[in-house]
């Protein structure tokens, strides 16, 4: 193969000397004056052609060779074809190949951790009632239909609870969606309350019976429509729309093992995310119990009661919906305390 002849500048250097470049085999030879070899391996990269600008074709060493031979370069690199040899050659070096490994995850990683959060919320906010309405009457179907049954609280049990509702919603000034309670046997969750993403928070016999006081109902409540308002279930349905969907289009001609670092993240993310959830709810039960003079701790102690009762298996119950072990009591504390002036 041919060879060009030019300047040589060890790595790191801004001395140079005469040399000459060779390509054997598609590897970079470059001789010195003497006829000594200096160097040996691969090409890193070739400068485009820009008029007559002295062309530098860069080595993996950090080295450099220059010439004025833009033809020579052109010719020995078979130009035209040149962007995809170039390609070529990148994509067999090692290093390059981990180091863009590397980059593709973290933005993978970025796009997941920050940007999927944003767009849920965004979606979440946007996402008209009427569409919240029918994911709620969705919802309320599955789960009346292989959950909960009718309640056998009492009608007077019943309307001292409603008025408790009522009161919290008016403190919260919730709208849209509107809220709305409904009671129902507990079933397989047991002791338990959870909010529908259109307003519709449902208590369970089970829970009510576990309460000491209206104040401990009353804060599970206000928790409930925490979730409603900040749209917790909303958000978390559009963040797992969104890993599928991340998943399938990486999924195509990805290696494993990104597929297994966003699984991990996954994983590992909801985890946080719902503890987020649960400590955002907490606040605003707090503030609307405060704000209605009532107890803002009781609530806290229901669900360690409910957590603690033996009669109680860990994955059901409040815990089944409502993860986390952290220390809620300390948390509402400090929160509490903060809000005082
Ligand atoms: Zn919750």
């Amino acid at each position: 193969m041919g060879n060009i002849e030019g300047r040589y500048f060890v790595a790191g250097s801004s001395a140079s000397q005469d040399a000459r470049f060779e390509l054997v085999d598609g590897l970079a030879m470059i001789r010195l004056a003497d006829g000594s070899q200096t160097y040996s391996g691969e090409v890193a990269l070739v400068s485009d052609r820009l008029g007559n600008v002295v062309r530098k074709i860069t080595l993996y060493d950090g080295s450099l060779f220059e010439t004025p031979d833009n033809n020579g370069v052109d010719e020995l690199f078979d130009v035209h074809k040149s962007f995809f040899n170039r390609l070529t050659h990148i994509e067999s070096s090692v290093k390059l190949v981990a180091i863009l490994a590397v980059v593709t995850m973290l933005v993978l990683f970025g796009a997941y951790r920050y940007g999927l959060p944003i767009l849920a919320r965004v979606a979440a906010n946007v996402t008209p009632t009427s569409v919240l309405s029918l994911m709620d009457a969705g919802a309320r179907e599955t789960v009346d239909r292989v959950i909960f049954s009718k309640t056998k609280l009492d009608d007077k049990k019943r309307a001292v609870i409603s008025v408790l509702f009522e009161d919290l919603k008016k403190q919260s000034g919730q709208i849209d969606p509107p809220l709305r309670l409904l009671f129902r046997d507990g079933g397989i969750l047991g002791a338990n309350a959870i909010a529908l993403p259109g307003g519709t928070v449902i208590i369970t016999d089970q829970l009510v019976g576990k309460a000491k006081s209206d104040d401990e109902i009353a804060g599970v409540l206000g928790h409930e429509i925490g979730h409603v308002e900040l749209r917790h279930s909303l958000r978390q349905i559009y963040r797992v729309l969104g890993i599928s969907f991340m998943v399938t289009i990486i999924g195509g001609d990805s290696s494993q093992l990104v597929e297994d670092v966003i699984a991990q993240a996954s994983a590992l993310e909801n985890l946080s995310y719902s503890r987020k959830f649960e400590t955002e709810s907490d606040y605003r039960s707090a503030e609307l119990m405060v704000g209605l003079g009532r107890d803002p701790y009781a609530f806290v102690e229901l669900l360690k009661r409910i957590t603690l009762d033996k009669g109680e298996k860990s994955d059901t119950g409040w815990l089944a919906t409502h993860p986390g072990t952290f220390d809620r009591m300390a948390t509402v504390k400090k929160y509490v305390n903060s809000l005082k002036p």
